[in-house]
């Protein structure tokens, strides 16, 4: 029996808790402050820390893994093309890595960083997409093109949509604000928007999303859409473009819109 529980760490970050209730073991997903998790170990101390797994390595992400490895002895899983702090396991594309019992596969998927990886476990349905993938937006462009990301997120659109995404920051409301002036005229957008206002403003967390929102509310899973297309060249002015032109320029919007 697993649990899936959010630690909520800097301003916006979530570190993933994976809890194997049967055993009580437990693994980690991009801890960037070790604290968090010290802290939820100390209350639970008949749990034990398995493993770390990470995305890509930026501090957010990666800050808290050797403090939280000498701590506890868990194995360090991380992207084979990137530095990961006290990295045990590198992972590239395709690779298996069995935790808490259960089998992940890895999706290498660059765009936000080069070598940013994602863990995908089928029979439960879990993605943790890092920040490639956010309920209804994705990360900044920081290492690689368009067309990478584009790729990447196609990838991760074509898991099965009961999937449920784990993605590491509470973007969503902000995200939707955009996805909103992307497409004005998406009924499953201001639907959503207005679930997660109420969510937000009641304090709550808004993930996990699932494949299935995300490729109906998520512009950046869109770029095919003729709604997308006809707001960019509103924009842009209007010409034939590849869709990764199309995600380039919703991309390029999004990095410099501001929410009213
Ligand atoms: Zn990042
Ligand atoms: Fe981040």
């Amino acid at each position: 029996m697993y649990r899936i529980d959010a630690l909520p760490a800097f301003s916006d970050n979530y570190i993933w808790l994976l809890q194997d209730t049967t055993t009580r073991r437990c693994a980690v997903v991009d801890p960037g402050d070790a604290q968090p998790v010290l802290d939820w170990l100390a209350a639970h101390p008949d749990w034990r820390l398995d493993d770390i797994l990470v995305t890509h390595h930026h501090p957010d992400h990666v800050g808290g893994v050797t403090r939280l490895k000498d701590a506890t002895g868990a194995r360090v899983s991380g992207p084979a093309r990137e530095n990961t702090p006290s990295r045990d396991v590198a992972l590239d594309d395709g690779a298996r890595i069995e935790v808490l019992g259960r089998d992940f596969v890895v999706h290498a998927v660059p765009g936000h960083t080069l070598g940013h990886i994602a863990y995908y476990q089928a029979e439960e349905g879990w993605l943790f997409s890092g920040d490639t993938l956010f309920a209804a937006g994705c990360g900044r462009l920081f290492e690689g093109t368009p067309q990478q990301m584009n790729m990447s997120l196609r990838r991760l659109a074509a898991l099965p949509d009961a999937t449920r995404v784990y993605c590491a920051h509470e973007y969503t409301l902000s995200n939707l604000h955009f996805a909103r002036a992307a497409e004005p005229g998406n009924t499953a957008v201001a639907q959503r928007f207005e679930e997660v206002s109420a969510w937000r403003a009641a304090g709550r967390i808004s993930l996990p999303s699932t494949i299935a929102l995300e490729k109906a509310t998520n512009p950046f899973l869109r770029c095919r859409e003729t709604s997308i297309k006809e707001k960019i060249d509103e924009r842009d002015g209007a010409r034939q473009r590849t869709e990764d032109e199309v995600f380039a320029a919703l991309r390029g919007w999004k990095d410099q819109f501001k929410v009213a």
